[in-house]
């Protein structure tokens, strides 16, 4: 059964966004191109300034370099640099996906060694998980990593490996164990350093000119036993938890976020009925998913489990994220009439985002895959 439940940032979460809003409006040499599509800034000297604030590896404890904070707190922190566009892809995967599951799954070893480099903003991540015969059905993934001695050897080429020719690690989703009748057995996640253990990583030029995904090769690429995260033949319970995270958060709608901005902007203060009523159409469906993502954040917090409200935010997030610079396109008035400087802005933001808006319903689970995960919650299949 589906569940929202009704939540609300309590007054610490309004302060903090203050605070999140300050230092953007400081660190605006940061941000020349403002782009809110998580993938779009890779800037290690900006991520190197959240680490400092805290405001990385939030939720984990002191212990591992966390701030013991709450999904609230880092939910603001996360929808205001969105918001603004800041460059935050350098850190991105390591703060939502692999900390969390190095925190929940890992050694102590690699909690000590990687979680507090990860949260001073200095230790990057990728998820190495489709390859080139496997996307949405993960099980049929074939890279090995098989046991000699004190290593494992791996074979095998994953795809679509976001940043990591400049990411340090991958946390690959490898068979250690040759396929049984159990489709979901004999599978591991390893940890393989991208720029020591001799992986060969291509980048894949995307249809925006950008190269933030890649081709990662292992040809017998050995790597230390005690890199395989927690327990070996532990991997699809891992990999679908972690699958939570990568779906929940405010990114699954915000990507065009900085459109609709800069469409406010170059409409002016008076817009005309037609771009009045867009303008005013979006930001309901942003105030929607908003209070949905943040019923999602609350229900995380007090230990519920949330992957089919999590998946309803994607699919319904990523759809509006997708539309909306084809709505934009629709109402933009002539823009040879607007200042020069909020012309650029607009043109910048929306050119780019147009070009990279196709892969928002693809990347972290496609729709037609939501879809199920959504009719399997509510009995439908
Ligand atoms: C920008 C971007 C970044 C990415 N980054 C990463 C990354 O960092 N790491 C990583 O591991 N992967 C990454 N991916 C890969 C992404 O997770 C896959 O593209 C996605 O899961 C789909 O897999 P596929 O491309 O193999 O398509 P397929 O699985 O082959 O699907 C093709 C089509 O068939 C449909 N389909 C498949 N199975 C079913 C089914 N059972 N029922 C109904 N329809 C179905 C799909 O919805 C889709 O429309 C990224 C992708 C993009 C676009």
């Amino acid at each position: 059964m589906l569940q929202f439940d009704r939540v609300s940032l309590n007054d610490e979460s309004q302060v903090l966004r203050q605070q999140v809003r300050d230092f953007i409006a400081e660190n605006k040499a940061h941000l020349p191109r403002p782009n809110s599509d998580f993938v779009t800034g890779h800037d290690a000297e900006f991520s190197q300034k959240l680490g400092e604030q805290g405001w990385i590896g939030m939720t984990w404890p002191e212990a591992y370099g966390g701030s013991d904070k709450s999904n609230f707190e880092r939910l603001v922190v996360t929808e205001e640099l969105l918001a603004a566009g800041a460059p935050v892809s350098a850190h991105w995967i390591a703060d939502r996906q692999s900390g969390p599951v190095l925190l929940r799954f890992g050694t102590e070893a690699q909690r000590q060694k990687y979680l507090p480099e990860i949260a001073r903003g200095e230790s990057y991540f990728s998820i190495g998980m489709s390859e080139p015969d496997t996307g949405s059905d993960l099980a049929s993934v074939r890279t090995t990593a098989t046991a000699e001695g004190d290593a494992y050897r791996i074979n095998g080429t994953k795809i679509w490996t976001t940043d990591a020719h400049r990411n340090h690690y991958i946390i690959c989703l490898v068979r250690t164990e040759a396929p049984s009748e159990n489709r979901h057995a004999g599978f591991s996640q390893i940890i393989v350093d991208l720029k020591n253990d001799g992986a060969k990583v291509r980048p894949i030029r995307n249809m925006a000119g950008g190269e933030d995904f890649n081709e990662v090769v292992f040809d017998n690429v050995l790597v230390p036993k005690d890199r395989i995260v927690g327990e070996a033949g532990n991997g699809w319970q891992q990999v679908t938890s972690e699958l939570a995270y990568e779906r929940s958060g405010p990114e699954r709608f915000l990507s065009s976020f900085r459109v609709f901005v800069e469409l406010v902007r170059v409409c002016g203060d008076s817009p005309t009925p037609h771009q009045a009523a867009a303008i005013g159409r979006i930001a309901s469906h942003f105030m929607t998913l908003r209070r949905m993502s943040l019923s999602v954040a609350g229900m995380l917090e007090s230990g519920k489990d949330v992957s089919v409200e999590a998946a309803l935010v994607k699919e319904l997030g990523n759809n509006f994220e997708k539309v909306l610079p084809e709505i934009a396109r629709l109402v933009v008035p002539d823009l040879s009439a607007v200042d020069p400087a909020k012309q650029r802005l607009f043109r910048e933001t929306f050119e780019e985002t147009l070009m990279l808006s196709p892969s928002f319903t693809l990347r972290g689970g496609t729709r037609e895959i939501m879809r199920g995960v959504i009719a399997r919650g509510l009995g439908l299949r």
